[in-house]
């Protein structure tokens, strides 16, 4: 994403959108900016504010008279007055990043389209986490943080040298060079994004020792990292083998989703 310099008139509007933080007015050339580097071409400031079409010179014009006489003028706090964002076409490995921020497209760079696989949502028709196993998802960046792919690699590489296998339809792991060492491609490495999910599934008796590995981890990291446990309930529609290993472990527990027939019972 960039900003026109000759069309922004500094109103600070945009500054306010980015989840990042990336935008700020530049004191020297009195225009928003963009920090390219912090930028995760979310689209956010393009796609939330309404883009009005004033002639940049009279906004100006009209600002610095004003402000003479202590007036401000400021256009409505959702609206770019000048239409200055200009999208860039993005190339790789750049394009990641709007992959990986901007829940409206879909993966192209990685043929998956949402952050995680949906198995992890509909077990009960995939039959992806079965009975004595978990499901963990290991979700970067959210909220409003962000991660790089270094970090992730971090985690992934730390989870394959414990064995654990990744979920191989998840975006992450169709970006990794070697699933069996955790690699992620070099080339994206110090890419930011704004969320990713990585998706691993292991025996029940191994849940403790890898949400410790996990949190181990997530000291080192930089970033917010938020773990989702799926497991699958009894026939009394409740989760006894899981649970008391996460209370055990000091977590409260909260059941988000339980899945009861929306397809094909995978059982
Ligand atoms: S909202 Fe538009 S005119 Fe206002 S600071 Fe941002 S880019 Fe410039
Ligand atoms: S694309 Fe997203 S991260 Fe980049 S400047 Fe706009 S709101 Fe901020």
């Amino acid at each position: 994403m960039r900003i026109n310099p000759d069309k922004c008139v500094a109103c600070g509007n945009c500054t306010y959108v980015c989840p990042m933080g990336a935008i700020f007015i530049d004191p020297i050339i009195k225009r928003a900016t963009i920090n390219r580097d912090e930028c995760v071409e979310c689209y956010a400031c393009f796609n939330g504010l309404s883009q009005e079409h004033l002639n940049p010179s009279l906004v100006r014009g009209i600002r610095g008279v004003l402000s003479k006489l202590r007036i401000r003028f400021d256009p409505e706090p959702d609206v770019c007055p000048t239409a200055a964002f200009e999208p860039d076409d993005l190339k790789w490995p750049r394009v990641v990043r709007r992959a990986f921020s901007d829940p409206r497209v879909p993966h192209e760079s990685t043929g998956v389209e949402g952050r995680g696989t949906e198995e992890v949502k509909t077990n009960d028709v995939s039959g992806r986490v079965k009975l004595g196993e978990a499901g963990l998802t290991i979700e970067f960046g959210r909220p409003a943080v962000g991660v790089r792919f270094r970090e992730i690699q971090e985690m992934c590489i730390a989870l394959a040298r414990a064995g654990v296998p990744f979920e191989m339809k998840n975006p992450v792991t169709s970006l990794m060079t070697d699933t069996a060492v955790g690699t992620i491609r070099e080339d994206i490495l110090d890419e930011k994004i704004m969320s990713a999910i990585v998706e691993i599934k292991v025996p029940v008796a191994r849940v403790e020792e890898i949400i410790r590995l996990i949190h181990e981890v997530e000291q080192r990291s930089t970033t917010v990292v938020t773990i989702g446990v799926g497991a699958r309930c009894d026939s009394d529609g409740e989760e006894r083998v899981v649970a008391p290993i996460l209370e055990q472990l000091g977590y409260r527990l909260e059941r988000a989703r339980t899945n009861i027939g929306i397809g094909r019972s995978a059982a």
